[in-house]
């Protein structure tokens, strides 16, 4: 047996009945790792200490384990989670008066390669596993609010750690329905957001998912060169393809796809790109988010300033094109958006 967490209820009950206990065992454990947060089986007090003896010399809830937490002048933790093998993978806790959002990773590394991103610099080292990706919204939850009581109402989860969700399409979807879960975590899909840099395939293949997070595509230019310049998979997943996929997109009632677009000084930031954005998307159901780029050593880019970034809001709002300014979360910990690369310091 390897980890547990990350493992179905029907999988947790045929591991139990393989090693001679009754199935319902399996459903306790499950309820117990991905309700309550427990990650030491003595904690799971309705089994026998012989069952949970057995389960201590056999199995393991997560390999995962925390290697540095960075705590952020604005309330934002960067946790570098060290997992079974030694890689090292990322989540960012950024409370909020409202809820608590934590930011989470899918994979080491990240293959796509777009120029203003650090972990495209990391290169892919491999997938996470669900139960992986699961470990890192317990363990930051267990940091921050402790064991044993179900997650806080109204956490949000989004996919915008390190790596592209879509190219660990099964993994992140198998996580995604254990989370949802009711007798998992219990967040909502509706509490969830998977950010995709436009695997088209993938987007096809999530339109008819039955449990079905929030999409959020990152877009950040409105031409076929622009966008090649910036984010090379638009070679092979071409901005007008993306758009179409988007347009086919089966959105429900009080849905709404997100567009996410980094601001880079002098590159796509112009009056022009705004008009051609709303254009681009004009009839779909959208919001846009405008992400001041955080910056890097390592990176060629600056961020357009809040003045440039705010004229180019108005165009949107303007032409009904609802269009918000991220604000930068932890930059002074490299935990913003694009800044992750397991670094273990805050640079
Ligand atoms: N791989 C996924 C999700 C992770 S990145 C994706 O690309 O969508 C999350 C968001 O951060 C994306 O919208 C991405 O465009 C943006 N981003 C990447 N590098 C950035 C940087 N240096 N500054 C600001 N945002 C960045
Ligand atoms: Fe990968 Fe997203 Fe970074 Fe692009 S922006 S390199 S897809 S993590």
């Amino acid at each position: 047996m390897d980890q547990l967490i990350g493992k179905t209820e029907e999988e947790l009950c045929a591991l139990v009945e393989a090693i001679g206990e009754k199935p319902f065992r399996g459903r306790q454990i499950y309820h117990n790792i991905h309700q309550r947060r427990m990650l030491d089986f003595d904690q799971m007090t309705e089994l026998s200490k012989a069952l949970r003896d057995k389960l201590t010399a056999a199995a393991k809830v997560t390999e995962s384990q925390i290697a540095s937490v960075f705590h952020s002048t604005d309330g934002t933790r960067r946790y570098l989670i060290r997992l079974g093998d030694g890689l090292e993978s990322e989540a960012v806790f950024m409370p909020d008066e409202r809820r608590d959002t934590i930011c989470i990773s899918c994979q080491v590394g990240c293959a796509v390669g777009c120029k203003f991103c650090m972990t495209a610099q990391m290169g892919i080292k491999r997938n996470m596993t669900a139960g992986e990706i699961i470990s890192q919204v317990v363990i930051v939850l267990n940091e921050v609010y402790g064991a044993g009581n179900e997650t806080p109402h109204g956490t949000n989860l989004v996919f915008m750690g390190m790596g592209e969700s879509f190219l660990n399409y099964d993994e992140v979807m198998k996580s995604i329905r254990i989370m949802a879960d009711e007798k998992g975590l219990g967040i909502r899909p509706k509490r969830v957001t998977v950010s995709t840099s436009g695997i088209i395939p993938a987007i096809y293949q999530f339109a008819n998912e039955t449990v079905r997070p929030n999409l959020a595509i990152s877009l950040t230019a409105t031409t076929e060169a622009e966008r090649t310049d910036l984010m090379p998979l638009n070679r092979k997943y071409t901005l007008g393809e993306l758009i179409k996929a988007c347009r086919d997109y089966p959105l429900g009632e009080r849905e709404r796809l997100t567009f996410e677009y980094v601001m880079l000084e002098g590159i796509n930031d112009s009056d022009e790109d705004a008009r051609r954005l709303v254009r681009l998307l004009n009839g779909i159901r959208a919001k846009v988010n405008l992400i001041p780029h955080n910056p890097a050593p390592e990176l060629p880019y600056r961020a357009s300033s809040m003045e440039r970034i705010q004229a180019f809001q108005q165009i949107l709002i303007e032409k009904d094109l609802p269009a918000f300014i991220r604000r930068p979360r932890g930059q002074d910990i490299s935990a913003a958006c694009g800044q992750l690369a397991a670094r273990h310091e805050a640079v």
